[in-house]
C-alpha cells in the first residue's frame, strides 16, 4: 500500500519529497500551480533531478498532480473553457519532467447546460488534449453531486470516457469524502460499491483513491472532508477501503484538514491496521 497526502508544491519537489518522507508517506499529490488558477512557476530541472533519485531510492509509489479548482472544461463561457484548455495543456507538457504519474481534475460544472453537453464538452477537451506520446495518465475524480458538478455518478464518467479516443491515458481517482456524499454506501455495503464501480466503469480504470472521511451523510451533496474517524464515514470502513483485495496497490491520498503532523498520524494509522500488508 502506498499512503501519502495532499503537500504544497511551492517550496518544489525536493521539498515535497523530504516532507513525505519525514511523515511516512511514499507518495503524495500535489497542485501543478496556485488552485484558484494562475499562471504556474517554470519546473526547475536540477530540483526534479533530486527529487527523483529520492523517490526511487524511497521506493516511492506513483505521484498525484491536481488541477486547479477553477479549471471548468464544461463553463457556458469560452474563457472559462479557454483557461481549462491552456492550464490542462501547459500542464501536461510539465509533468513530463516527472514521467509516469497521474494528473487528477474535477469534470466540472455544467452551470445549466445540463449533463450530455457538460459531458460533450469535457470529453472534446480531453481528446485536444490526450497525445498518444504523453506518459501522464488523466484521471477524472468521482465528485459529490454539489450544484451542477459532473462525475456525481459513475454513468456520468462511463460516458466521459467512452467518449475519449487514446482510451489508455485516461482513467478515475475515487474519494471516499465525494462517493459517500454522492449517495454511495461505503460504509455498509463496499463490495456493492466497488461491483457498481466495476459494472459501469471497470476497477481497472481505478488508479487512485482520496482517502477523507466526511462531515456529511450518506447522500447530502455536500463535499466537506473530515479528519479520518472524526467523519460519518468512520476510521473502520476507511480501513476497510485501503485494505480491499481489489485495491491493492494504488497510491492512497489523505486530503482531510490537518497540517504536516497530523498528516503524520493519520498515515500511521492507516499502516498500523491488523489486516495490514505491503
Ligand atoms: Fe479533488
Ligand atoms: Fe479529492
Ligand atoms: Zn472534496
Amino acid at each position: 500500500m502506498y499512503v501519502g497526502c495532499h503537500l504544497s508544491s511551492v517550496k518544489g519537489f525536493e521539498n515535497m519529497g523530504s516532507e513525505a518522507l519525514k511523515i511516512g508517506a511514499d507518495t503524495f499529490q500535489f497542485f501543478t500551480r496556485n488552485p484558484r488558477g494562475g499562471k504556474a512557476k517554470e519546473i526547475n530541472a536540477s530540483d526534479v533531478e533530486r527529487f527523483l533519485a529520492l523517490a526511487e531510492g524511497n521506493g516511492f509509489g506513483k505521484l498525484v498532480a491536481h488541477a486547479p479548482y477553477t479549471l471548468n472544461p464544461c463553463s457556458e463561457t469560452d474563457r472559462v473553457r479557454a483557461f481549462a484548455y491552456e492550464c490542462m495543456s501547459d500542464d501536461m507538457r510539465r509533468m513530463e519532467y516527472i514521467p509516469g504519474n497521474y494528473y487528477n481534475f474535477h469534470p466540472g460544472s455544467h452551470v445549466g447546460q445540463g449533463v450530455k453537453k457538460g459531458i460533450e464538452l469535457i470529453s472534446d477537451l480531453l481528446n485536444r488534449i490526450i497525445t498518444p506520446q504523453q506518459s501522464t495518465v488523466i484521471l477524472l475524480e468521482t465528485m459529490a453531486g454539489k450544484g451542477s458538478e459532473i462525475g456525481g455518478r459513475f454513468e456520468e464518467l462511463r460516458k466521459i470516457i467512452d467518449r475519449v479516443e487514446i482510451k489508455d491515458k485516461i482513467g478515475v481517482c475515487l474519494d471516499t469524502c465525494h462517493v459517500n456524499d454522492a449517495g454511495y454506501d461505503i460504509v455498509k455495503n463496499l463490495d456493492g460499491v466497488l461491483k457498481e464501480f466495476d459494472d459501469v466503469i471497470g476497477i481497472d480504470r481505478l488508479h487512485v483513491l482520496h482517502i477523507n472521511d466526511s462531515l456529511n451523510t450518506l447522500g447530502a451533496h455536500k463535499d466537506r472532508h473530515a479528519k479520518i474517524g472524526e467523519g460519518q464515514i468512520g476510521l473502520e470502513a476507511i480501513l476497510r477501503v485501503v485494505y480491499h483485495p481489489q485495491l491493492q496497490g494504488l497510491p492512497c491520498i489523505l486530503e482531510t484538514p490537518n497540517d504536516l503532523e497530523g498528516y503524520e498520524k493519520e498515515i500511521a494509522l492507516l499502516r498500523q491496521s491488523q489486516y495490514s500488508k505491503k
